[in-house]
C-alpha cells in the first residue's frame, strides 16, 4: 500500500475492557479542522447479530459460505476466526478511506492485529486492559444475565486475548474512563504528527523552507 494521509489504528482488548465506549467517545469528539476525520471500520462477521445490532452499522452480517467466497476473492485486509466465528476487515474500504485522508480505527483481535502489522508496519496498535480481574468479571456479569458457565468462558477468552498485550505498541489501563480517553487521544494526535505524515501534509511548506536562501 502506498503512503497515505489517513492513519490506521488497531484497538484490541478483551471483552469487558471498555473498548467500544472508548472508540465511541473518541469519534464523537468535536471535529477539529486541523485533524483528520475519523471512522471505525465495520467488519464482516459470521456470528449472529445481538439484540440491537444493525447490519451495516455494527457489522456486515454474512453467512459462513459468503465469508469463504470473500476470502477466496482476497477481499479481506485481514481476517481471523475468533471464538468459533469468522471476522474480517474489507481491504477496499480501508484503502479508499485512508486515501481520502480519514483515520481508520480497527476494532479487531490479536490475530488480525498481527496480520495488519505485517502488511502495514506503521500502523499504530493499542491494547486496552481492564484495571483488575474483579472489574473485568463485574463488567462481564453486567453485560448480560448469563449463567456462570458462560461468564467463566468469557473470562477464559479474555485471559487468552490479554496474553497478547505485549505485541502492541501501546497499552492503556482503562480505570478512569476520562483519563483513558485522554491517553488514547494523545496517542492518536502523536501518530498524526509522525514525520512521514507531516511530509505529505506540509510538502509545499517544507520545499519552500528548504529552498530559502
Ligand atoms: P464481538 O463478537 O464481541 O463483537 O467481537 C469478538 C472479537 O472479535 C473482538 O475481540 C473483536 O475485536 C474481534 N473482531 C471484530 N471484528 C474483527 C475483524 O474484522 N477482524 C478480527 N481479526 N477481529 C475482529
Amino acid at each position: 500500500m502506498t503512503t497515505q494521509l489517513g492513519n490506521l489504528f488497531i484497538l484490541a482488548a478483551p471483552s469487558g475492557a471498555g473498548k467500544s465506549s472508548l472508540i465511541k467517545a473518541l469519534l464523537s469528539k468535536a471535529p477539529d479542522v486541523n485533524v483528520n476525520p475519523k471512522q471505525v471500520s465495520v467488519s464482516h462477521t459470521t456470528r449472529a447479530p445481538r439484540p440491537g445490532e444493525v447490519d451495516g452499522e455494527h457489522y456486515h452480517f454474512v453467512s459462513r459460505e459468503q465469508f469463504e467466497v470473500l476470502i477466496a476473492q482476497q477481499a479481506f485486509f485481514e481476517y481471523a476466526e475468533v471464538f468459533g466465528n469468522y471476522y474480517g476487515t474489507s481491504r477496499i474500504t480501508i484503502e479508499n478511506t485512508l486515501h481520502q485522508g480519514i483515520d481508520v480505527f480497527l476494532d479487531i483481535d490479536w490475530q488480525g492485529a498481527r496480520q495488519v502489522k505485517a502488511l502495514m508496519p506503521d500502523t499504530c496498535s493499542i491494547f486496552i486492559l481492564p484495571p483488575s480481574t474483579e472489574t473485568l468479571r463485574e463488567r462481564l456479569v453486567k453485560r448480560g444475565q448469563d449463567e456462570q458457565s458462560v461468564i467463566d468462558k468469557r473470562m477464559a477468552e479474555a485471559v487468552a486475548e490479554m496474553s497478547h498485550y505485549g505485541e502492541f505498541d501501546y497499552v492503556l489501563v482503562n480505570d478512569e474512563f476520562s483519563e483513558t480517553l485522554q491517553e488514547l487521544s494523545s496517542i492518536v494526535e502523536a501518530q498524526r504528527l509522525r514525520t512521514a505524515k507531516q511530509q505529505l501534509r506540509h510538502q509545499p511548506l517544507i520545499d519552500s523552507l528548504l529552498s530559502a536562501e
